[in-house]
């Protein structure tokens, strides 16, 4: 218990530090940590705080993917189940946007019930952000677009969280509002 709080409390300074330079694409630019702040009180809250290393994961989950921090550092870091958790939510960024795309909707279903979660609750950060703070150059036709897709994915998700599924459900069900 005490050492979990010291490997959260080290995520979250890790994870502020690998993004610092980085914001939110919405328009109001929030810094990149809130959106791991809010993935990371997702799971917690969604697993009542009895998986830690999903709560780290949470906080270390667009490292690989956004700020180039190597596979075996998050190994070295946080350990290898953190690691591969990470690993497991991050796209290959050697592949065009619409094949990642295509290739989260098809690896959603067969990922692990961990991973599940953190996609979940990614989604829901995701449009709630869009919903509240849209990228600027973004037309009502592309926001539409990220809620189909990130509904394909949650499909893949579904029957590992209830209360993330309703919390997804209820930000999608607003997708009226995008215009
Ligand atoms: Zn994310």
């Amino acid at each position: 218990m005490k050492e979990d709080i010291v490997r959260i409390a080290k995520a979250i300074d890790f994870a502020a530090r690998a993004h610092a330079s980085q914001r939110r694409k919405g328009a109001a630019a929030e810094p990149y940590v809130n959106h791991l702040a809010e993935v990371a009180l997702l799971v917690a809250e969604a697993t009542q705080g009895a998986d830690a290393s999903l709560v780290i994961a949470a906080y270390l989950h667009d490292t690989i993917e956004d700020c180039k921090v190597p596979y075996e550092t998050l190994v070295a870091e946080f350990g290898k189940d953190v690691a591969d958790l990470v690993r497991e939510v991050t796209d290959d960024k050697d592949l065009s946007k619409a094949e990642r795309k295509r290739l989260q909707i098809e690896h959603a279903r067969s990922a692990s019930p961990r991973a599940k979660h953190l996609k979940l609750a990614d989604k829901i950060s995701n449009l709630n952000a869009i919903l509240a703070s849209p990228p600027a150059d973004w037309r009502a036709g592309r926001k539409r677009e990220y809620f189909e897709w990130a509904a394909k994915v949650v499909a893949g998700c579904r029957g590992v969280n209830p209360w993330l599924e309703a919390r997804f459900d209820a930000a999608y069900a607003r997708r009226a509002e995008l215009g």
